[in-house]
Parts: C-alpha cells; sequence; structure tokens
C-alpha cells in the first residue's frame, strides 16, 4: 500500500462508519473512492439509515479484505444506503487534546524557595537539640530543621541571628520574624530594622555586624499575629543556648513581648525601661521596639538612654568619649 494514500481504515478511523453491512471486494474500492471524494470535499461523516453513526462501535476494515466478525450478521446487506451530508457544523475533524485546551493562564508568580521541610516531622524537643549544639553553625542547623510548633508549617523559612557574635557584646532581642524578615531569613530588616540599623550605626557608633540580632521566636507567626505562649516556650530553649554560645554582655529586649518574655513579669515596658535587671546571670535592658518608635517618635529619646544603660553595662565606649563608659552605676540594676 502507498503509505502517504490513506486507506480504509484511516478513513473509517476518521469518521466514517458502516454499521451492520459486510463489505467485501469490489464494493470496498468503490466506497473507498467514494470516501475520498467526499473527504476531499471536506466531509468526514457519511449517513448510514438517515442518521450520522456513532464512530465509537468502529469494525475495523482495511482496503481489499475484510476481518472476520466476531459476530457476523446472517443477513448482510449488499449495498449501504449512505448519503452524503453536506459539509456543516457536524462536519468538524477532532481535533488534538493540545489544540482544543483553551489557552494557559499567565503561569503564577512563583513562591519563594522554603528551606524548611513542609511535613511533620517526629516531635522533637528543642531543649534538648539545642542542649546538644556545641557551635552557632549546629545551633543555626538545628533551627533549620525544627516542626516542633505548627509554626514550622507555615514559614518560608526560619530566622537564625544577624550580626558578629561577638563575647562581650550587646545582643539585641526582638519577639519575633516579620515578612520580611520570613522572606529574607535576615532579623530586623525593613523600615524597623532600618531605624535599629540607625540605633546602632549612628547612636552607638558601631557597625550591625559589631551586635548580635536574633528573635525569641525563630520562625513567623501567619499574619504577623502575637506568638502564642506555647511557642515562646517551645522556642526559648533556642535563645537561651544561643546566649549561652554568643556569651554577650549584655540583652537588650526590644519592645513588650520580648521584655516580658525574658524576664518573666506582666510589667509594661515603660516600667521595665530604664533598667538593668538580671536573667540567669546576665544583665538585660529593656526598652522601646523601633517599630514602636517609628509610632511615637518622642520615645526615642527614652530609647537612647536605655541603649547608653547598656553600652555602660557592656563597658562599651559612648559615642564621641573615645574611652569605655563608666560601667552602670548603683540602683541602675534591678532583679527580675
Ligand atoms: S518557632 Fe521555634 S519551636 Fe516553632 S518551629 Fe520554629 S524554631 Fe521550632
Amino acid at each position: 500500500m502507498n503509505p502517504t494514500e490513506p486507506d480504509h481504515r484511516s478513513l473509517i478511523q476518521g469518521g466514517a462508519l458502516i454499521q451492520g453491512t459486510l463489505i467485501q471486494g469490489t464494493l470496498i474500492r468503490s466506497l473507498h473512492r467514494h470516501l475520498l471524494r467526499r473527504r476531499t470535499m471536506g466531509q468526514r461523516r457519511i449517513f448510514v439509515g438517515g442518521s450520522i453513526q456513532d464512530p465509537a462501535p468502529l469494525r475495523e476494515t482495511t482496503a481489499g479484505e475484510s476481518r472476520p466478525n466476531p459476530r457476523p450478521d446472517p443477513h448482510p446487506v449488499a449495498t449501504p444506503q449512505a448519503a452524503p451530508r453536506a459539509a456543516g457544523p457536524v462536519a468538524a475533524w477532532p481535533r488534538t487534546a493540545a489544540a482544543q485546551a483553551p489557552p494557559l493562564p499567565p503561569s503564577a508568580p512563583q513562591e519563594p524557595a522554603r528551606t524548611a521541610p513542609r511535613t511533620p516531622t517526629e516531635a522533637v524537643s528543642p531543649s534538648e537539640v539545642a542542649a546538644k549544639c556545641l557551635s552557632l553553625e549546629q545551633l543555626r542547623g538545628a533551627v533549620a530543621g525544627c516542626q516542633a510548633c505548627s509554626l514550622g508549617q507555615t514559614r518560608t523559612q526560619t530566622v537564625f541571628a544577624d550580626g558578629s557574635a561577638q563575647p562581650g557584646g550587646i545582643f539585641f532581642v526582638g519577639e519575633a520574624p516579620g515578612a520580611d524578615e520570613d522572606r529574607t531569613g535576615v532579623p530586623f530588616v525593613g523600615k524597623a530594622g532600618q531605624l535599629l540599623t540607625d540605633i546602632i550605626n549612628k547612636g552607638m557608633g558601631l557597625r550591625r555586624d559589631q551586635v548580635t540580632i536574633a528573635n525569641v521566636l525563630k520562625c513567623r507567626p501567619p499574619g504577623n499575629r502575637d506568638p502564642l505562649p506555647e511557642e515562646k516556650e517551645l522556642c526559648t530553649p533556642f535563645l537561651d543556648r544561643q546566649i549561652e554560645l554568643v556569651q554577650p554582655a549584655v540583652i537588650v529586649a526590644l519592645g513588650t513581648h520580648a521584655a516580658q518574655h525574658l524576664l518573666g513579669t506582666n510589667a509594661p515596658i515603660s516600667a521595665l525601661r530604664g533598667q538593668i535587671h538580671a536573667r540567669k546571670g546576665l544583665q538585660v535592658v529593656p526598652t522601646f521596639h523601633p517599630a514602636f518608635l517609628l509610632r511615637n517618635p518622642e520615645r526615642k529619646r527614652d530609647c537612647w538612654l536605655d541603649i547608653q544603660l547598656a553600652m555602660k553595662a557592656a563597658n562599651l565606649p559612648l559615642p564621641g568619649s573615645g574611652k569605655p563608659s563608666a560601667g552602670p552605676q548603683a540602683g541602675e540594676i534591678q532583679s527580675s
């Protein structure tokens, strides 16, 4: 057979159907020519018995031969009553699935890659894991794999710390990452982070990489909601181990939630600030959160007094003095 010429099978598979009729020999060749003409005219189906036949029950037939019908008709009809149908809407040739498919919508914007596993893992206590970490890098890795609370399922990535982790320096502690931190993996970025950077650079005369910056929680609460008490309790061992490994001189607690959690009190930040508190052998200086200062710039002076107090406690030189501070004075340290 000429491979370029459609045989009866291809014609019939293209939509022509003879049902209930046994076609052989001369008749099939005659039908072949007829169908070729109809196909050239654009017709894809033929009428049998006055109706368009469904190709589903198609009996495969090739030019010049017929396959045995497993259930031959005992009363074959010599000539099919096939009337050509004028080309019309029903003559559409079946298109491929791709051609029929509606155009694809533009691809959706890609979310940032998530670094944390998204399936719940075997519950592991952060306190047990943190205690086994002998370095900050080990601790960072343990935090990155933590699924101890539900925030592990919704975070984009964990937010461990920023800065140099210098012993004897100042360790800033906020409450929890926000959207910018969740996206970048760096604490205190965005507008509030820029204000904290200004406090460090312009106020303290230091660079961000000369202090340590972290949060109580290492994962962002969805929608920036307040962290739940159990979330803070679960995550605090990571912060405690972080502080043990860094060995800062002073903790600066940024905002009400961080200060209250670290000091175990419900006292308002306005009552806690302005003093040095003791926690687990460390000095803690509470002050206002930079986000609060953005809304209440008149409190920046109080914040600056707190930062100076922290620098004195850390025996860091005050800007412009050129020499170490004299350290906190009697009465400036409060036990919590
Ligand atoms: S918030 Fe803390 S305890 Fe919860 S999953 Fe993140 S790292 Fe683990």
